[in-house]
């Protein structure tokens, strides 16, 4: 079995043990005689599946009892829709509900562009001035707000945030796609928290979404019934068919995740990976990180070349993921839309593949030095 250190940003590495546990039980799961893929799911089979994943989560993250936990289906980017729709929706011919929201990059842009059809949206503070390599002093709501929407780890770009602004009786709403369970994150200050499951969790497919009762049913009559939050509320999130396979792989992820020790614990692997990384851009000469220093994620690391001429850069940048990838160390490319190289390091991103990264890297930089990879010895 040849396996590789997968770096992407997403869909992304699950942990071994957990893709052997559902190798072990594709056929015939907890002497069902048939795989959680065949299940129906409101059968006494998938029941307990379901029910374990939901309290996994609860017990890891420390879900209060006033809080529901929704698997829906969508993605993160669904939930641009679903939540001014259920929290600000109002009736054809009333005006639109103002809500605000914080800039940080590509995915709070995109939650904005689709919000504005729907509520009389803000955008409070931006860091699109610096091409969003920090997090913006947040400034407090305005007092009619119907939520505060904000993106707590920018995985295009790098940032994140580590304290939740004050928001008064404003909702604050976090997208946490990108750093779910990565590190403590106290629930209670917010008023719904959402996250695609296929960069920390699980599968694509499956989209969790956290929300405090009470901003439950609030949906005008019109919204359709798959995008409310009080149908899936109400039917325990089996309105429809879920994603039952997803459900089940998130399930085995957290039991991963609660015998490592929970989220603290494995806050802590994070500190330390992201730290091997980030010492290493801040003494190479070769490499940078672009993102200011209280602003830097521990999942989503981009980095940069320093060198300045564009033409050797995009050529450094090309050997550098090639050879990377001959390595074992895959998909280092930057996203699409910020260049660069970009590495992800999630929860199943073990110790040992931060390390060989870091190993070549520094292998990289010598023989740079070393002049025995000069591409463009013109420009030396
Ligand atoms: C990946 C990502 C999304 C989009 O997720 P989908 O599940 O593909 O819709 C949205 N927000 C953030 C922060 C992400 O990382």
């Amino acid at each position: 079995m040849k396996r590789v250190y997968n770096f992407s940003a997403g869909p992304s590495m699950l942990p071994l043990s957990v893709l052997q546990q559902a190798a072990a039980e594709m056929t015939d799961a907890h002497g069902s005689g048939q795989s959680v893929l065949e299940m129906s799911h409101r059968s006494k089979d998938f029941t307990p599946i379901i029910e374990k994943t939901e309290a996994l989560l609860r017990s890891l993250m420390g879900i209060p009892a006033n809080y529901r936990v929704l698997f829906l289906q969508g993605g993160a980017s669904l939930q641009f829709s679903m939540i001014p729709l259920n929290l600000a929706g109002v009736e054809p011919g009333i005006e639109k509900k103002p809500a605000f929201y914080v800039e940080t990059g590509i995915w709070s842009k995109k939650a904005e562009e689709e919000g504005a059809k729907y509520v009389d949206l803000f955008v409070g503070a931006s860091s699109q001035d610096r091409g969003y390599t920090y997090i913006p002093t947040p400034p407090p709501p305005r007092s009619g707000d119907a939520y505060y929407h904000l993106t707590w780890n920018n995985t295009i770009v790098g940032t994140r945030w580590t304290t939740p602004p004050e928001t008064g009786n404003v909702p604050l709403v976090a997208d946490i796609s990108s750093s779910i369970l990565s590190e403590p994150l106290e629930v209670s200050r917010f008023g719904l928290l959402y996250a695609g499951a296929q960069k920390n969790l699980g599968p694509a497919g499956t989209t969790v979404v956290i929300i405090r009762d009470d901003l439950i049913g609030k949906a005008p009559s019109w919204v359709p019934v798959m995008l409310r939050y009080d149908i899936h509320a109400k039917e325990g999130s089996l309105y429809n068919t879920p994603p039952c396979y997803g459900i089940y792989l998130i399930g085995l992820v957290l039991e991963w995740l609660h015998a490592l020790g929970g989220v603290s614990a494995i806050a802590e692997r994070n500190q330390h990976k992201a730290a091997l990384l980030y010492d290493y851009l801040d003494h190479s000469c070769l490499f940078r990180s672009p993102v200011d220093l209280g602003s830097r994620s521990l999942m989503n690391l981009p980095f940069v070349f320093t060198v300045e001429d564009p033409v050797r850069r995009a050529d450094l940048e090309k050997r550098f993921i090639r050879e990377a990838a001959a390595r074992g160390l895959v998909n280092l490319a930057g996203h699409r839309l910020v260049g660069g190289m970009r590495a992800s390091l999630y929860n199943a991103m073990p110790l040992r593949g931060v390390q060989e990264l870091v190993r070549f890297m520094e292998d990289f930089e010598a023989q740079e030095k070393g002049g025995l990879h000069v591409s463009h010895p013109n420009h030396e």
